[in-house]
This record gives structure tokens, C-alpha cells and sequence, in this order.
């Protein structure tokens, strides 16, 4: 755990934040500052810092989120109108919490980039 990481505090309840979906490797929560009628993050509880740093050890935590994802997918609704899964790495790409998490967004017709 990273002290300082606000998603590290969340994955250990020292940060309250209700939780849709919460395991031994995973959490969910809703974002905050949504893009979409339905965004999701989906956040392995183990530091890791971005896609640059998963390693092949991480393995069953990373098929975690994508089976968590699918499965919110379905229970938010998007699962069959469609939607989308991504990763944010570094500052250019708007990575505000440097902790490895997944965006789920839906809901709207969403375009190449947004
Ligand atoms: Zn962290």
C-alpha cells in the first residue's frame, strides 16, 4: 500500500466511498466527475502504478477487473448496447490518480476518442 494513494485508502476503507463491487483483489465505485451516463472505475486493491507497470504476476488481478467489468456491465444495462473499457496512463492521457484503474463508460454513443 502507498500511503499518499487516495485509491490505496479506498481499497483498505481508511477513505469511505460506497462501493459496487469490492473482493480480495478488486473494488468498484462510481467516478465522480463522470463522462457518460454510466462510469465506472474498476480499481485492483494491489499498488500498481499504470499500465506501464503491470507485470505478469498481476495476471489473475487484471483478469479480475475485466471479469468485474463484464459483469457490472451487464448489471448497470450496457452490457448489450455496448461500452467501453479504458486505461489512462501518464499526464497527457489525464491519469489524475496515479494508482492502475479501469474506466467502464455507457450509456451514450460515445465516438472514436470520448
Ligand atoms: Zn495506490
Amino acid at each position: 500500500m502507498d500511503e499518499a494513494c487516495l485509491f490505496c485508502k479506498m481499497a483498505v476503507g481508511q477513505v469511505d466511498v460506497p462501493k459496487l463491487h469490492d473482493d480480495d483483489r478488486v473494488f468498484a465505485i462510481r467516478d465522480i466527475n463522470p463522462r457518460a451516463p454510466l462510469h465506472l472505475l474498476i480499481v485492483p486493491k494491489q499498488h500498481i502504478a499504470d499500465a506501464r507497470a503491470v507485470a505478469a504476476a498481476d495476471a489473475v488481478t487484471l483478469a479480475r477487473m475485466f471479469a468485474v467489468a463484464a459483469r457490472l456491465a451487464e448489471s448497470e444495462g450496457v452490457a448489450k448496447r455496448g461500452f467501453r473499457l479504458a486505461f489512462n496512463v501518464g499526464e497527457e492521457a489525464g491519469m489524475t490518480i496515479p494508482h492502475l484503474h479501469m474506466h467502464l463508460l455507457g450509456g451514450r454513443f460515445l465516438g472514436a476518442e470520448g
